[in-house]
C-alpha cells in the first residue's frame, strides 16, 4: 500500500491469471460509455474530513456525499471494464454489465475496478487533450486485487498496474491509481525506466502525476497531499494524512537513497515548474522531456531535458522558469 514500485510481481499476481471466473460475456446492451460510481479524488478530498477512517471497508453514512455518478468512455461494449486506454480485472473476477451502469459501493470487490477504469482513462483522455498520441496509448492492464498484497506497483514485465488493498484499499483513492499510472507512462516512453536516480524520478513523477491529475478536481483542498484518503490508516492521529507531499522544501543535499523520499525532490521541482507555468503548459514541457531520459538520467540530466523542450514549446521566458525550479533544489 505505500506506491512502492516492485521490479518484480508478486506471487499472488500470478492468480490473476488463473482464476478470471465470472466472464460471460454479457448482453451488449450499450457500447461505448457506460455510467460509473467512484471517489473522485477520494473521500477525504471530497468532503474536506480528514477525520474519515476505513471501519474495515464499510459503505457507511458518512461517505456517501462523496460518490459520483460519471460517465465511463471508451467501453468496448463488452460489458467488461475494457476500452482504449484501460483494461480492468480483479483477481476473482471481472467487473461486468449488462445494462451499462457500474454502481457498486466501496464495499463491492469491483468498485475498485470501476475506479480504476475511471482514473486511467481520464488521465489518458487527458494526456491526449495536450497533444500527445504516443504517451502510454494503449489499453492500460490493471488488476485491482481483492486478495493480493498490501501495496499498489506497477510492473514493467508485465505493463500491469495492480492495485492493493489494506487499510482502505488502493483503488478507493484514485491519486494511488494515478502514481501508479505516472510509472507506465514512463515505462512507455522509456523503456526499462529506473535506476539509482532513474528510480526515485520515477517516484516523484508519479507523485507529480497523481497531483496534477487531482488537482481540478480536488476543490483547492490541498492538492500537494498525495493519498489523503489512503494513508489514514498509516498516519492514524495525524491533523493531515498523506503519504508524501509535492511542496516540500527538499534539495539534492537531503537525499538519504530512499527513492520514494527522494523522489520528492523531484516532485517539487514539477509542482513548481506546474504553479510558475499553469498546467497544461508544464504537463507538456514534463512529458515532451521524459522522451529524451536515458533509462537511469541522474537529476541534472533529467533536468536539462526538461528545460530543453520548455524551450522547444513554450520559449525563453519558461527556459527561465523551469531552470529556476531545478536550482531551487539543487539539481542545476
Ligand atoms: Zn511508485
Amino acid at each position: 500500500m505505500r506506491l512502492r514500485r516492485r521490479m518484480v510481481a508478486l506471487a499472488v499476481g500470478a492468480l490473476a491469471f488463473i482464476v478470471p471466473v465470472l466472464q460471460a460475456s454479457p448482453a451488449q446492451a450499450f457500447t461505448g460509455t457506460a455510467q460509473g460510481k467512484v471517489f473522485e479524488p477520494n473521500p477525504v478530498v471530497t468532503l474536506r474530513d480528514e477525520s474519515l477512517t476505513d471501519q474495515k471497508d464499510a459503505d457507511y453514512a458518512a461517505l456517501q456525499p462523496a460518490y459520483k455518478i460519471v460517465t465511463l468512455v471508451k467501453l468496448d461494449g463488452s460489458g467488461l471494464l475494457r476500452g482504449d486506454y484501460a483494461d480492468v480485472c480483479g483477481t476473482k473476477s471481472c467487473a461486468s454489465s449488462s445494462d451499462g451502469t457500474y454502481l457498486f459501493g466501496r464495499d463491492h470487490t469491483w468498485f475498485e475496478q470501476v475506479t480504476s477504469y475511471y482514473a486511467v482513462t481520464q488521465a489518458q483522455l487527458y494526456i491526449q487533450s495536450l497533444g500527445f498520441t504516443n504517451v502510454n496509448n494503449e489499453p492500460q492492464l490493471v488488476r485491482a486485487d481483492q486478495f493480493g498484497g498490501d501495496n499498489s506497483f506497477y510492473d514493467p514485465k508485465k505493463d500491469t498496474i495492480t492495485v492493493g488493498k489494506g487499510g482502505v484499499d488502493d483503488g478507493e483513492d484514485l491519486e494511488v491509481i494515478w502514481h501508479e499510472y505516472g510509472h507506465a507512462i514512463q515505462n512507455d516512453q522509456v523503456p526499462g525506466f529506473g535506476g539509482t536516480h532513474g528510480n526515485s524520478i520515477g517516484e516523484g513523477f508519479g507523485d507529480y502525476w497523481a497531483f496534477t491529475m487531482s488537482e481540478p478536481v480536488s476543490g483547492g483542498f490541498d492538492p500537494a497531499c498525495i493519498a489523503d484518503w489512503d494513508s489514514v490508516s498509516y498516519t492514524v492521529g495525524d491533523a493531515v494524512h498523506c503519504l508524501r507531499r509535492v511542496d516540500l522544501d527538499l534539495t539534492v543535499d537531503d537525499q538519504d537513497g530512499r527513492i520514494h523520499h527522494d523522489g520528492q525532490i523531484w516532485s517539487r521541482a514539477l509542482y513548481d515548474i506546474h504553479n510558475a507555468l499553469g498546467r497544461e503548459t508544464a504537463d507538456r514541457i514534463i512529458l515532451q522531456a521524459q522522451f529524451a531520459f536515458g533509462v537511469d538520467p541522474s537529476f541534472a540530466e533529467a533536468a536539462q531535458a526538461t528545460v530543453d523542450a520548455a524551450r522547444s514549446i513554450a520559449g525563453q521566458g519558461a527556459v527561465v522558469k523551469v531552470r529556476k525550479a531545478f536550482q531551487d533544489r539543487g539539481i542545476l
